[in-house]
């Protein structure tokens, strides 16, 4: 007998044969606005029986892929550290065993776990970061590891020049003059995206997406909706593009 446990449509490959694996980190503590995005991954899991595995987008067909779901981790909602090591010892697991990460969040902070451990192993990784926000500020309400800090975070660990940033439209003044001499920013849409995917050619790349760079008009659940966004088609040829990219960890918040 199997055990009959609900994983994402199409994703019911088991561990040592699986490319990629899918996982949720159900983490919402630094939330400054709306909380909630810890039920995501639960969430989206179950809505995942809405969809088809066929892509007419992409002639593609998820159960085509190998894919594990590993489900949801266990994290210490109270304490931003303790969750992150959780989340770093998991993915570290993933890929010292040549698999790909890919985390279903939570708030953004949960983004630097998998980054560190991909980090460990691509030292010259490179960051694909789709967001609404600039996530660059030094401290967020005198606390350096917030949602609001987790790609300076980032920067912290690989240097200038690795983060290229789509489709910001929002944090305050210093971020974004402190953006133009570290990071490659680009301000409202995926305008320069070519260039920056020709620049990486080969380099490993990470790649996360804040689903609050679309529009709230098409994706109103998120703990920050801002508007001028960019659409679903917009976004979804973006991701194609950067797909083609030599992508060793990816997540979705
Ligand atoms: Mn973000
Ligand atoms: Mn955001």
């Amino acid at each position: 007998m199997e055990k009959i446990i609900e994983n994402f449509i199409g994703c019911d490959c088991g561990f040592e044969d699986s490319d990629i694996v899918l996982f949720g980190a159900p983490f919402d503590s630094t939330t400054s606005f709306r909380p909630g995005t810890r039920f995501a991954s639960k969430d989206i899991r179950s809505n995942s029986y809405g969809l088809e595995t066929y892509s007419p987008y992409q002639n593609a067909d998820l159960s085509e892929i190998s894919v594990f779901d590993g489900g949801d981790l266990e994290l210490c909602i109270g304490d931003q550290h303790k969750a992150l090591k959780t989340i770093e010892e998991y993915t570290d697991e993933i890929v010292e065993n040549g698999k790909i990460p890919f985390m279903i969040g939570g708030e953004h902070l949960v983004t630097l776990a998998p980054v560190k451990s991909v980090l460990k192993k691509y030292p010259d990784l490179h960051i694909i970061h789709f967001d609404a926000h600039t996530d660059l500020r030094e401290e967020y309400l005198d606390e350096p590891y917030s949602h609001a800090t987790v790609l300076r975070r980032i920067w912290d660990i690989t240097g200038d020049g690795r983060i290229h940033q789509f489709g910001i439209r929002s944090g305050d003044k210093p971020e974004f003059e402190w953006a133009k001499s570290h990071t490659d920013i680009h301000l409202f849409n995926f305008d320069g995206l070519e260039s920056a995917i020709e620049s990486i050619g080969e380099k490993p790349v990470y790649f996360t997406i804040d689903l609050d760079v679309l529009d709230p008009s098409v994706f109103p659940g998120t703990g920050t909706p801002e508007a001028g966004g960019v659409t679903f088609t917009q976004l979804l040829s973006a991701i194609f593009k950067a797909a083609k990219l030599n992508i060793v960890g990816c997540d979705t918040v």
